[in-house]
């Protein structure tokens, strides 16, 4: 395995104070309804509103520091972009944000409020990633990617020893490019290997569970979801996330987007407002397509959803 626990241990370490732990709480309603202990593990408490945070602040702090003074590089717009800005702000690093033309103003104000530098450049993801590649190549800038990287995935499996004392039967994770599930489930399996992880993520567009069906990466066409931070592909030359991934997850369950519609309902009622990657586990127990059959725990991954859409699936009759 590409991450061991020692590695996530070691960022641990390294994030102590960076980060929040954040709480464990237990959601009274499904557990009742389901007779099984539900909690829910609240990852939208950090500071930018998601867990990345953990794998770009271990990221960074992994870095050696002539690496550092030349700074930091991503194109991504939504809460890996964040957590690199706010991160290296922190830890007094540069970071640069390169972004297309048509990312929204908004989107460009809020990275810059961060504090990260913005480059715009061409008409799309693909041509903003070409600045990312100049700037590593011409100004020595090191680029952080979302999640095929073993700093960035040790970070975020810094969340399986927060969840593990708890030594659930289940442990639910929303799965994108697999930062996230790879990291939780090389910790989860160390430390409770009893212990199942289960990935979970929308039916439109789920690259990662595409692939683990095919036996090796594969793009799959890309359409609009509540889960909009589920979305990308996973690189077809993945090489971390995928094989930890085919290894150690024990199942992947397809979300609809009525049931993440009800997951976003049925958490913002508790008084968690959370984007529609957060609710995915929540909404696999409601749909009855994940059946506790012991403790469960759900990661709630990300708090950030335009105001109004939440506001309009919270009117909506479920
Ligand atoms: C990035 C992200 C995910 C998925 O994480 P991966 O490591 O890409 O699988 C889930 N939820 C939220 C809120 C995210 O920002």
């Amino acid at each position: 395995m590409s991450v061991t626990l020692d590695d996530i241990r070691a960022a641990a370490g390294r994030i102590r104070g960076h980060v929040v732990e954040t709480p464990l709480v237990r959601d009274e309603v499904l557990s009742a309804r389901l007779g099984q202990p539900v909690w829910l593990k609240c990852e939208y408490r950090q500071a930018t509103g998601a867990f990345k945070l953990r794998g770009a602040t271990n990221a960074i702090l992994s870095l050696a520091p002539d690496a550092l003074a030349r700074g930091v590089v991503t194109a991504s717009t939504g809460n890996h972009g964040r957590a690199l800005a706010h991160a290296a702000r922190a830890l007094g690093v540069p970071a640069t944000v390169c972004l297309s033309r048509l990312v929204p103003g908004n989107k460009v104000q809020a990275i810059r409020d961060l504090g990260a530098t913005v480059r715009i450049t061409g008409a799309s993801q693909d041509e903003a990633m070409v600045e990312v590649a100049r700037a590593v190549a011409q100004e020595g800038m090191t680029e952080i990617p979302p999640f095929d990287h073993e700093a960035v995935v040790a970070g975020q499996g810094t969340l399986g020893p927060e969840i593990a004392p708890l030594t659930p039967d289940a442990v639910l994770v929303p799965l994108s490019g697999g930062g996230l599930a790879a990291g939780v489930a090389v910790s989860i399996k160390a430390l409770s290997p009893a212990t199942r992880v289960i990935g979970l993520t929308m039916e439109n567009g789920a690259a990662m569970a595409a692939s683990l069906a095919a036996g090796h990466p594969v793009e799959v066409a890309e359409s609009p979801s509540l889960a909009d931070s589920l979305g990308g592909g996973i690189g077809l030359q993945n090489r971390v996330t995928f094989a930890i991934c085919r290894d150690l997850l024990d199942d992947a369950i397809l979300l609809t987007e009525a049931e993440i519609a009800e997951g976003i309902r049925h958490l913002g009622r508790a008084g968690h407002v959370v984007e529609g990657a957060a609710s995915v586990g929540t909404a696999a127990m409601l749909a009855g397509k994940f059946v506790p059959q012991g403790p469960t725990v759900t990661i709630l991954s990300g708090a950030n959803i335009d105001p109004a859409l939440h506001a309009r699936i919270m009117a909506e009759a479920a």
